[in-house]
């Protein structure tokens, strides 16, 4: 078969796409800089492709000048922004097994160890080369970092392995947008056992705790959910348009029934691009600059709207999904989720176009 007809199926049809606006992203990034305290220095969290808006291409974005480091989870999202040429420091929060840990250290990633387990086996390949590490402490959330009856056996097996280097020390908060008691609390712990350790570097805050102003001069600041703010649109056209009598059905299980003669629009789009099926009949879209309410349940492909309060609407027109005003908090508010989990979902079958 030859590579003319696989280059068709590669090619670009549908008028479904999420705009990633850089520009954007790069002023969110002067804008959290700006209010970082003296020597104080931003870590771009970009794990999960970037929250869904494209690690590679916001990493770019990411300069030396205001970015000392790009975290991501896993050591596959570090690789693939090494293969792409992308020379900042990056951090892995792990959890990576020894096979990954000797990849990070052959591609100058660090790793985030998050507790014993990892740091054991970061000590095994430093028994023969350099290995650099920032260190997790649990303060206080019970997930991932070394708690503090485990820090006195972590930090003899620092002490006896030299070539294991602990660049920074840190932890993450379980509530910093809305519990200022229990975050103070993590953050005294965090500093009781942090003296056990000798490093330069230490970072506790993310994008809630940064805004909140909790960012310590000299310390990192691993920012992700504030970086993305306004950064995505999502859109797509009116695949279908009809008008309907008083009465009639609308999708899957007839969920729906039009209550007048109704216009009832179809979209390319369904919850196998992350169009969340909890906003059947919950929710709306944008059409021609006004709301229209998503009616019916949402299909694998299809979303059904009414327009009926937008008459000019035609087919072809654009529909906003996330973006001019419809914001991710919004979504997540009606499907009972957070923004966070809107932008992750959105699936690898939307293309991402920047601009
Ligand atoms: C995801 C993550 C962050 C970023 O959190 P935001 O709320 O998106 O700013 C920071 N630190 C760690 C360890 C994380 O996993």
């Amino acid at each position: 078969m030859s590579g003319e007809r696989f280059r068709v199926l590669d090619a670009d049809y549908r008028p479904t796409w999420a705009e990633v606006d850089t520009a954007a992203f790069s002023r969110n990034i002067d804008a959290i800089v700006r209010r970082l305290p003296e020597s104080a220095r931003l870590v771009a969290v970009l794990k999960a492709n970037a929250y869904g808006h494209g690690a590679v291409e916001l990493a770019r974005v990411c300069d030396a000048d205001r970015v000392a480091m790009i975290a991501v989870a896993l050591l596959e999202e570090a690789l693939q922004l090494r293969r792409a040429g992308i020379t900042l420091p990056i951090i892995v929060f792990g959890p990576v097994d020894a096979r990954a840990i000797v990849a990070a250290v052959e591609n100058d990633i660090t790793l985030g160890v998050p507790g014993p387990e990892e740091l054991t086996a970061a000590c095994e390949v430093a028994q023969s080369q350099d290995v650099h590490v920032h260190l997790k402490l649990d303060s206080g959330m019970g997930r991932m970092g070394v708690t503090e009856s485990e820090l006195p056996d972590v930090v003899q097996k620092i002490h006896a392995t030299p070539r294991l280097h602990v660049d920074g020390v840190y932890t993450h908060f379980a509530s910093a947008d809305d519990d200022p008691e229990f975050t103070q609390e993590q953050i005294e712990r965090f500093d009781r056992m942090r003296k056990a350790i000798d490093a330069p570097l230490q970072h506790f805050a993310n994008s809630a705790a940064t805004l909140r102003g909790l960012v310590r001069p000299g310390d990192y600041a691993r920012v992700g959910i504030a970086l993305y703010d306004g950064v995505m649109r999502w859109r797509t056209e009116i695949a279908r348009l009809k008008t309907l009598p008083n009465g009639h059905a609308i999708g899957y299980g007839t969920t729906f029934h039009t209550a007048r003669e109704s216009r009832i629009a179809t979209l390319p789009v369904g919850y196998a691009d992350g169009f969340n099926r909890l906003q059947s009949n919950n929710g709306t879209v944008l059409v021609r600059g006004q709301r229209a309410p998503i009616v019916g349940r949402v299909s694998m492909d299809l979303v059904t709207i009414d327009v009926t309060d937008v008459p000019s609407a035609a087919p072809g027109d654009e529909v906003v999904l996330l973006g001019d005003g419809i914001t991710a908090d919004e979504i997540a508010a009606r499907i009972d989720t957070i923004s966070y989990e809107v932008f992750c979902s959105i699936s690898a079958r939307v293309p991402r176009v920047y601009r």
